[in-house]
């Protein structure tokens, strides 16, 4: 049971060869056994989740059922989860209850999802290792002295280890199909707006994407099915008619699937700074899409190589301001002693922020104020528009866009917590299309000689979701990656 797609135990329970309870009960006994080594979760909720799993059994009884009825979901401690600790991965949110649902919880709730826990994540979503967690980091499940990538590396390493058939993240810069790329998992970050932020505690607003992780493609589009649509309570929602993710992936194309699809090549996505297995697992993908009837194209997005300053401006000065409403007055932390209100504030700040969360917002604060705002912030959204030209000029030429996910596999604790710059550049492919709002997902496409994961980024233009989650959901069928396990999952 431990390795079922999300599609395989939907089909199990439709053919009641186990019920909810079971697959719940086994689900809780195997995070608890994989918690201390992975460190993947911050809260369990064993008798939430077996009420939740015999009311989805209740309700399959009577015929009233759907896809996802009775299977068993994590969400990332970003989102909020009435009565629920949500903590952000902060101290500043460690005793914090959420009073309502985000709306991409309420939607997998609806659709009679069982939620058996949170994930563990870096602080406020600010990282790309998993290091910057208040609850200590995430381990990644195909070797345990790396890291799972970040932020939402306890959804990534949970859905991995085959803890869980399917999680949510969120994506601001990467922080879904990144730490999918290194725990080798997929995981989408649809078009903003497709998916609401209400209930998301804020980092960057005009960045912030919740998205599926899951074994496969096929596996996402169920989950996106339960997580997009109209939310009047975010602004940025979208009013668009509601879509079925999986409504391309069981037509049948014969040898040649992709027939006809334009695959670009973006020139600055295969240039000296990938790891030599990384740009191999890479080339050798783009050469089993042209197998499967594609045909490349190479692009060219010159301005794409000033996404990672452009990002390190825009997402700090979004975050300093949305991050002055933890004030020890509203939320969370308070200081315990102080002498003034100004006492209050500094020492609640002090104590309940890690140190990359004061570095955003001292950065951010910096770039927004009075002398620099034109030089930086407004610099960097003339760049964004810049980033977002070079995509439209792409879309003329081709239909998706492939590349890496991340220049590296998985590195060590450690490897690049002293040296900031270090560890923004492993976002330098993600972070374009947080950056324009278009679409992406990560899914496996080979290992390294040490067995680490690898990953492929297929990116869309506005509203592709489908289209890219066919194409690989096509390159799934042809391969095999996304089913190798790691060892620690496997071993039971
Ligand atoms: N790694 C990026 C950062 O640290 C992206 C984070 C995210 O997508 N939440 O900001």
């Amino acid at each position: 049971m431990s390795d079922g797609t999300l599609a395989a135990l939907s089909r199990r329970l439709a053919a009641r060869e186990i019920s909810s309870v079971e697959l719940v009960a086994e689900t809780l006994d195997r995070i608890d056994a994989h918690q201390k080594a992975l460190n993947a979760f911050v809260t369990v909720d064993r008798d939430g989740a077996l009420a939740q799993a015999k009311a989805a059994d209740a309700a399959r009884a009577k015929g009233a059922a759907g896809p996802l009825a009775g299977i068993p979901i994590a969400h990332k401690d970003v989102l909020m989860t009435a009565g629920l600790p949500t903590t952000c991965g902060s101290r500043m949110l460690a005793d914090f209850v959420a009073p309502y649902d985000a709306h991409v919880v309420e939607g997998l709730k609806r659709a009679g999802t069982v939620l058996v826990g949170k994930t563990n994540m870096d602080e406020f979503a600010m990282g790309s290792s998993n290091e910057t967690s208040y609850f200590g980091p995430v381990r990644n499940p195909w070797d345990l002295d790396r890291v799972p990538g970040g932020s939402s590396g306890g959804s990534a390493a949970a859905v991995a280890a085959r803890l869980v058939p399917a999680a949510t993240g969120t994506d601001t810069g990467g922080s879904i199909r990144q730490p999918a790329s290194l725990t080798g998992i997929c995981g989408l970050k649809p078009t903003y707006g497709v998916a609401s932020r209400y209930g998301l505690i804020a980092f960057a607003s005009s960045l912030d994407t919740p998205g599926p992780f899951a074994q496969t493609a096929e596996d996402c589009a169920l989950m996106m099915n339960a997580m997009a649509g109209h939310d009047p309570r975010d602004s940025t929602s979208l009013d668009r008619p509601v879509e079925d993710y999986t409504r391309r992936l069981s037509r049948s194309k014969g040898a040649r699937p992709l027939e006809g699809l334009r695959v670009g090549l973006p020139r600055e996505y295969f240039g000296k700074g990938n790891d030599t297995e990384v740009a191999a697992a890479v080339q050798a993908a783009v050469a089993e899409f042209v197998d499967l009837g594609a045909r490349t194209v190479e692009v060219g997005l010159p301005a794409v190589d000033l996404s990672v300053p452009v990002y390190y401006g825009i997402a700090p000065a979004a975050a300093s301001s949305n991050l002055s409403r933890f004030d020890g007055v509203r939320y969370g932390h308070r200081a315990a002693r102080y002498d003034d209100l100004n006492d209050m504030y500094r020492k609640t700040r002090a104590e309940g922020f890690g140190a990359e969360v004061k570095r955003r917002i001292l950065v951010g604060t910096y770039v927004l104020s009075h002398g620099y705002y034109d030089a930086y912030y407004v610099k960097a959204q003339q760049v964004r528009r810049l980033i977002a030209d070079d995509y439209a000029r792409a879309w003329r030429e081709c239909d998706i866009l492939v590349g890496p996910t991340a220049p590296s596999p998985a590195f060590r604790f450690g490897d690049k917590t002293d040296d900031p710059v270090q560890m923004y550049l492993n976002d330098i492919y993600t972070i374009a299309a947080n950056l324009t709002g278009a679409p992406a997902i990560s899914i496996p496409c080979g290992f390294t000689r040490a067995g680490l994961p690898i990953g492929l980024q297929i990116q869309g233009d506005y509203f592709s979701e489908a289209a890219i989650l066919d194409v690989a959901h096509r390159y799934q069928q042809a391969t095999d990656w996304h089913a190798r396990v790691p060892r620690i999952a496997a071993a039971e």
